[in-house]
């Protein structure tokens, strides 16, 4: 009896590891096929030349937006960037993540950062020396944590050759994502921002954070003659917040949720 009991609950912690196992399967199956979405991507931004050239093209633009500026008089004039996918490429995270079945983390970020394997983005080191050497100050207004991603930043600022990178010029998350706070601390120290460069469109300012991809699209319609003059553009098609602007679900459900929205958001010719 004693035996019988024992092997039942044997077959019964067996039967749940493996469900357990499979469901893992399943799971990690789902999330490899949701990556795997972002292939080409990923390629398109790593192999093309279109890729470089849309950057080059945007910091040209950037530059003559800069020599055009006016200033407002008595101030200093101001140039910010982001970071990520805007200054610095990091796409092989991206593609450890196809690669690996990996969605992002703040963990797996991190550790990213502190491997210091960022590249820079075409054209952007030497728009970046280009302003600091005719009067421009550049500010790096990143969402990149300020706790535990500071130093393997600045490492790799260094390395990558941009200039002008302090204590008073990079300005990390230290609190909200939304940047317009920080960029109210640079226009308190006298400064005018003449230019904002960018990959999202939260990069702007704060009208577009959190909302519907509808209103976004709103922001970009209201403000469309800012597009080459005060706002550049640098294409990303892997990651941003249009992707939680899709539904205001997005982020609340499994892989599976994710890929019917991403679905449901193609308009689709119906083949007649
Ligand atoms: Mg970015």
């Amino acid at each position: 009896m004693k035996n019988l009991k024992l092997s039942i609950a044997t077959i019964a912690v067996a039967s749940l590891l493996s469900a357990c196992t499979s469901q893992y399967a399943t799971e990690k199956h789902e999330q490899l096929k949701l990556q795997n979405q972002a292939a080409l991507g990923i390629v398109w931004m790593q192999q093309s030349g279109e890729y470089q050239a849309l950057a080059h093209q945007a910091f040209n633009t950037a530059k003559t937006a800069f020599d055009q500026a006016k200033k407002t008089k008595g101030k200093k004039k101001a140039v910010v960037v982001d970071l990520d996918e805007t200054m610095m490429d990091n796409s092989a995270y991206a593609g450890w993540q196809v690669k690996n079945g990996e969605d992002f983390t703040q963990e797996t970020w991190t550790k990213w950062v502190n491997a210091r394997q960022t590249a820079a983005i075409p054209g952007a080191v030497e728009f970046a020396n280009y302003v600091n050497n005719h009067g421009g100050t550049m500010f790096y207004v990143s969402n990149r944590l300020e706790n535990g991603e500071r130093q393997g930043t600045i490492d790799d600022m260094a390395r990558l050759g941009f200039p002008g990178v302090s204590e008073k010029t990079l300005i990390l998350k230290d609190g909200k994502s939304a940047k317009s706070a920080r960029y109210k601390t640079i226009t308190d120290q006298g400064y005018d921002i003449v230019v904002y460069v960018g990959d999202n469109l939260n990069d702007f300012g704060d009208a577009t954070y959190r909302k519907p991809n509808a209103e976004r699209r709103d922001f970009v319609a209201q403000n469309a003659k800012q597009f080459g003059t005060k706002y550049i553009v640098l294409p990303n098609p892997n990651y941003g917040d249009w992707e939680g602007g899709l539904d205001s679900n997005y982020y609340k459900g499994d892989v599976k949720n994710k890929v019917d929205i991403r679905l449901n958001s193609i308009k689709a010719w119906d083949g007649k």
